[in-house]
């Protein structure tokens, strides 16, 4: 039923105790895991996959609850193996990959293990620190639980009469409307409710912070932010680099927000007005070919390698675009390993989802690229550099459309003159 190369949880257990003994034992070792956990991923993919095709069915969601479980399983099995790696040190390590040049490939990864060697604790201590973690996240959860559940969303009456109960996915919604006296009711709805709880939800916070210095502090980092950091290996000057330019770019966004506020005639721009649509009465409309055309003529700068692997994933259908009953909601680019990346999408034809499509496809392509070049173990990416590629192809069809964008409805929006 589950491919031949899923071993045994015997077969991992084998390896228990033993990855220490010789360079050719901890090849097999990994190989043998590695294996399995490319296997695994496959599994999982495959079944959550089908089960977004349509969220009703109950057989794909069966497929994915067993891959999930056996998931659950691996890695109990095989959760020996980064503390062992630990414990053997960096030399020892490093001395089975300069002897066994098979372990060359695993070199990064065995690096980005070894890194944790400072911020981990004896056996004994490791134990407690587990536990203590379980109970750190009861803050979260009871903020989770709060929010989700419990909180009583209040009721709004918009002005064509519709009565909406304001909770998060609806106040996401309502605060966008054109209208805005629906607007500062929806908002004056919500945040009054949240401030009522303002207590209940400080006290989750305070909790939630001191998970993170207790955590800070028995792992010996110097700060939280390095050890929030830590895991993604992004240096702090990275980070602070990134929130100066921010602030330092400020006089662009209030720039923005004066012209926002003189085009939607305001003589006060409020919060509630921060999400409302900017220009009224537009309604453009896309077909997924025309997206694909805008997102393909927008990545121009990026070369005609990447021009010619983009219009594969075009051309080879894996970007799945149309809503269909049933079909699971937002959108996304997943990889699978040997195979290609797939994308999820739910175009209607709006501007946003044109976007979206160049956002997913910069993920689908990094994805690609990455799997194209990198062996297995490697060949994965963390959040911080996967949201570069979408976020870039998303800046690309802004500017071209900037640029290309010929509309009575739209003024020239380089020629706006503006009252500072
Ligand atoms: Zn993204």
């Amino acid at each position: 039923m589950f491919p031949e190369k899923l071993k045994s949880a015997t077969i991992y257990s084998d390896f228990q105790g033993k990855l220490g003994t010789d360079a050719a034992g901890f090849l097999a070792a990994l190989d043998t895991i590695m294996a399995s956990d490319n296997e695994l991923s496959r599994l999982i993919t495959y079944a959550s996959m089908r089960s977004d095709e349509d969220t009703r069915a109950g057989k794909p969601r069966e497929m994915e609850q067993t891959a999930k479980d056996l998931a659950v399983k691996f890695t109990s099995t095989t959760s020996f193996m980064r503390p062992e790696i630990l414990a053997l040190g960096e030399a020892k390590v490093m001395g089975f990959v300069k002897e066994e040049e098979k372990l060359l490939p695993y070199k990064p990864w065995l690096e980005d293990i070894l890194r944790y060697i400072p911020h981990t604790l004896s056996v004994a201590e490791e134990k407690i620190a587990a536990q203590a973690l379980m109970m750190a996240d009861a803050s979260e959860n009871a903020y989770s639980i709060f929010t989700n559940a419990d909180l009583p969303y209040p009721e709004v009456t918009l002005s064509d009469g519709t009565k909406v109960r304001i909770d998060a996915p609806a106040y996401g919604n309502y605060r966008a409307s054109p209208n805005r006296e629906d607007r500062i009711k929806v908002f004056q709805a919500f945040w009054t409710e949240y401030k009522k709880f303002e207590r209940t939800l400080g006290t989750t916070l305070y909790g939630q912070i001191k998970a993170h210095i207790f955590n800070k502090e028995i792992r010996k980092y110097n700060s939280c932010l390095e050890s929030a950091l830590f895991d993604s290996n992004v240096p702090q000057t990275v980070y602070k680099q990134l929130i100066a330019d921010v602030h330092a770019n400020m006089p662009t966004l209030y720039r923005y927000l004066k012209l926002r506020k003189r085009m939607m005639g305001l003589e006060k721009l409020g919060y509630e007005d921060l999400y409302a649509p900017i220009v009224k009465e537009v309604d453009l409309k896309y077909t997924p070919e025309e997206s694909i055309k805008l997102v393909m003529e927008s990545c121009a700068p990026l070369g005609k390698d990447y021009l010619t692997d983009l219009q594969m994933s075009f051309d080879k259908r894996w970007v799945d675009f149309l809503p269909t009953t049933g079909k699971k909601s937002g959108a996304y680019s997943t990889g699978v390993y040997g195979v290609h990346p797939y994308q999820l999408q739910n175009f209607t034809g709006q501007y946003d989802e044109v976007s979206t499509v160049a956002h997913e496809s910069g993920h689908s392509m990094h994805t690609y690229l990455s799997d194209k070049n990198q062996p297995y173990v490697t060949h994965d990416y963390k959040i911080f550099v996967a949201e570069v590629a979408s976020t870039l192809n998303e800046n690309f069809l802004l500017d071209y459309m900037l640029k290309n964008t010929k509309s009575n409805f739209l003024p020239d929006l380089q020629n706006i003159q503006l009252i500072y």
